[in-house]
């Protein structure tokens, strides 16, 4: 069983169900692994592939941006996918979200939890929400009085927090400094994002420990592009000093429009496999997941999916997946 957030180590001790690793895998499929594509990806489409992911059991998924359907013409049909997947039990469902309109949107389509998020990296917000960090700041707070009262989560994702693609290096004085800003607004779940893939496990590990250190009150998640193939690596680097939410794209589908440069998250399914054969508690259903990516790749036959786990299929033995 995965427990309810919030999903890190010390409290799920404190809740008696030590001695069970587990992670959690937040799917961004439908939103990051769509953003990206040339091709319109049909409404009843986008509303099934959402619902076959909640049954292979993945707890939490994007389901696209209240973006303005200009910047993201993928999204135009947001409403309508909301609407098709409202009530999904056992599920939750949020959406990205880049400013008050688009939240206030998304709260009125019945969306309980959002994603908003900016840069660290000032060139590189200035091209994705044509904002200053600052300004940025300013609207989270707007949408944090307004929408918390009425009970809507709000994540925080923070791109660009370990290399940006217009300037490069981000110093961890930048990653903490945007994160002590978001975590001093109420936001008690922040999202390190490595939206060009310029993350490796030694700079992964530093960032996730420091921050956990530093704030301890914020639940943080990691959210990797598999690039130049170092998002597994940088996933159980992760791991390895605490973090158990991660996000993860079916078929390793996925890219910033806004990021020159930028390819395919970490696939869900080869994500899943990692943990599985690690004893890790993840609560996907493989051979159901590859099943949908199978379907995805019919959706999608021009674009190769790059997941390993697509290519190789499951391994043929006994015990798979590992009983945990
Ligand atoms: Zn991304």
């Amino acid at each position: 069983m995965i427990p309810a957030f919030p999903f890190q180590n010390d409290l799920y001790e404190e809740s008696g169900m030590a001695g069970t690793e587990y992670i959690r895998i937040v799917e961004v499929g439908p939103r990051d692994g769509l953003q990206n594509l040339a091709t319109f990806v049909a409404t009843d489409r986008k509303i099934g592939l959402i619902r076959e992911l909640a049954a292979c059991g993945l707890r939490e998924i994007q389901i696209g941006g209240f973006v303005h359907p200009q910047a993201i013409p993928q999204f135009r049909d947001i409403r309508e996918v909301a609407a098709g997947v409202n009530g999904l039990e056992g599920v939750a469902l949020t959406a990205l979200v880049p400013n008050l309109r688009g939240a206030r949107v998304a709260a009125a389509c019945g969306l309980r939890k959002l994603n908003f998020f900016f840069s660290v990296s000032r060139s590189h917000n200035r091209s994705n929400v044509r904002q200053t960090p600052e300004e940025s700041l300013a609207a989270l707070k707007t949408i944090r009085e307004e929408l918390f009262p009425s009970g809507i989560e709000i994540r925080v994702d923070l791109a660009t927090a370990f290399g940006c693609p217009f300037e490069g290096h981000i110093p961890i004085g930048a990653v903490l400094r945007a994160v002590e800003e978001t975590a001093n607004l109420g936001i008690r779940e922040i999202t390190l994002c490595d939206t060009v893939g310029f993350g490796n496990p030694r700079l992964v590990e530093e960032i996730a420990r420091v921050c956990r250190e530093r704030f301890p009150d914020v639940a943080f998640g990691m959210h990797f592009h598999n690039t130049r193939g170092l998002g597994l690596a940088n996933t159980f680097a992760a791991y390895q000093v605490g973090i158990r939410t991660f996000d993860a794209s079916l078929g390793g589908l996925g890219g910033c429009p806004f990021a020159p440069g930028a390819s395919g998250n970490t696939a869900t399914e080869d994500t899943a496999f990692l943990f599985a054969e690690m004893g890790v508690e993840t609560g996907v259903d493989l051979p159901a997941l590859l099943e949908t990516a199978r379907r995805l790749q019919g959706i999608l036959p021009d674009i190769p999916l790059t997941s390993a786990l697509s290519r190789a299929g499951l391994p043929r033995r006994a015990g798979f997946p590992c009983p945990s």
